[in-house]
């Protein structure tokens, strides 16, 4: 649709009436030239809270009732801003993620977007509405509401801008843009002009929760230029779009961290074909996923399998780990949540080599203990003690020359 913009405000931006006011000035200013369709997250730390609350009574609440309950914030996101934008003499209209035509899949709190049918959202736009979307929420085959993980309004907003060809794709949060490191670790992080895709996609893969991967994935598909920027300011930010060459003379565009992992191992299991299968396979049945691997060199025809997954899925991940065990004729299953993954990622790694010896070399000059490794074409990712974690993202940074 010619001349329209997609605007999605985090939780952050709307955690307050003031800041819904704040919401409300930039869409209308922009609503002056443009059509707009609005993305909004529910306030403040409203996701975070339902969670709690929904845990407070049972250990593994029901999912589907998990996402009706967690929809709610994003829909008082939506009524709010609506009211407010109303209130300053400008038309608009609020619509959940059903109304707005997004279709989603069974899978209850992880659910992927299936399709997007944008009919009623463009009816509106034609009435010269602004249109103010629930993100983060769908419809799925059973007629459900389904979620689509967190930080999902990022992908709602990425989603509809491919599927309503808007012009821009703006992601309103409360930093300036994309940094190389997370500004609140790192005092001396420096706002980047651009990135390209595969670096937001590792970055946001790693931890740097600035952007939802999967909307980063979409992105690419589509090639929706996006641009990360700040709900407080009117300084340009940070566009994600496709790679151009100049990139290329950047080894490292930024470090990120991620608290929120675990390790796990399986020791003595037999060596025969089809067993990795099996363990990975539960686990996939289950919705785990998991990221890094290693299996230790079979002695005595058994192996030892170590694993990360997110600390979310440790409870269920540890007790499905303990009857594939028995099963297979393994030995016992360890678990270790105080660790932490740090990443270095940059699409000059490429044509850069030394790049994983310095990384080790700066960790160990720190004390630093690496207990697994993984690397991407563009990514290094080391599983460290959690209590290391600052410090490791301090002293790369530093020792990379980003700050
Ligand atoms: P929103 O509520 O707007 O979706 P998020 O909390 O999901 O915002 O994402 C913004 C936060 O991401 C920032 O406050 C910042 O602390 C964090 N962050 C982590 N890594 C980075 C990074 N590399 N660049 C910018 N912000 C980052
Ligand atoms: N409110 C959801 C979350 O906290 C979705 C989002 O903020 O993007 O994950
Ligand atoms: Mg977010």
């Amino acid at each position: 649709m010619n001349n329209l913009v997609v605007m999605k405000f985090g939780g952050s931006s709307v955690a307050t009436p003031e800041k819904i006011k704040n919401v409300a000035a930039r869409v209308t200013q922009k609503a002056k030239k443009n059509r707009v369709v609005v993305v909004v997250s529910a306030p403040g730390d409203m996701t975070d809270d339902l969670i709690e609350k929904a845990k407070c009574l049972a250990d593994t609440p029901d999912l589907r009732e998990m996402d009706l309950l967690l929809a709610t914030g994003e829909i008082q996101s939506i009524a709010l801003l609506t009211i407010a934008i109303k209130s300053k003499g400008f038309d608009a209209i609020s619509l959940t993620g059903p109304q707005a035509g997004i279709y989603a899949d069974n899978v209850h709190t992880k659910a992927k977007i299936k399709k997007i049918r944008p009919q009623k959202i463009i009816s509106e736009l034609k009435k010269d509405k602004i249109v103010i979307v629930a993100g983060f929420q769908g419809i799925n085959p059973n007629d459900d509401i389904a979620t689509l993980g967190r930080g999902g309004s990022d992908l709602t907003a990425v989603a509809l801008t491919a599927a309503l060809k808007a012009t821009e794709c703006e992601i309103y949060t409360d930093v300036k843009g994309v940094y190389t490191a997370d500004p609140r670790v790192v005092h001396d992080a420096k706002r980047l002009d651009m990135l390209s895709y595969d670096e937001m996609l590792e970055l946001a893969g790693v931890g740097s929760q600035v952007m939802m991967s999967r909307s980063i994935e979409v992105a690419k598909k589509y090639n929706v230029v996006i641009h990360v920027r700040s709900s407080f300011s009117d300084e340009k930010g940070t566009l994600i779009m496709k790679e151009v060459p100049k990139m290329e003379n950047v080894v490292v565009s930024g470090v990120a961290f991620d608290k929120n992992e675990s390790k796990l191992s399986i020791t003595d299991v037999p060596d025969r074909p089809g067993i990795a299968a099996k363990i990975f396979g539960a686990l996939a049945k289950k919705n785990i996923n998991v990221d890094m691997i290693i299996q230790s060199a079979a002695s005595d025809k058994r192996n030892d399998i170590s694993f990360t997954v997110s600390k979310n899925d440790l409870k269920v991940a540890v007790s499905l780990l303990k009857n594939i065990s028995k099963k297979l004729g393994g030995g016992t299953v360890i678990f270790d949540e105080n660790v932490a993954k740090v990443s270095i990622v940059g699409i000059g790694m490429r044509s850069h080599p030394g790049v994983a010896s310095k990384m080790f070399k700066i960790l160990a000059d720190n004390g630093i203990n690496i207990q697994m490794i993984s690397t991407s074409e563009i990514k290094i990712s080391c599983i460290i003690s959690s209590r290391d974690t600052t410090q490791a993202v301090r002293v790369l940074h530093g020792g990379f020359g980003l700050g």
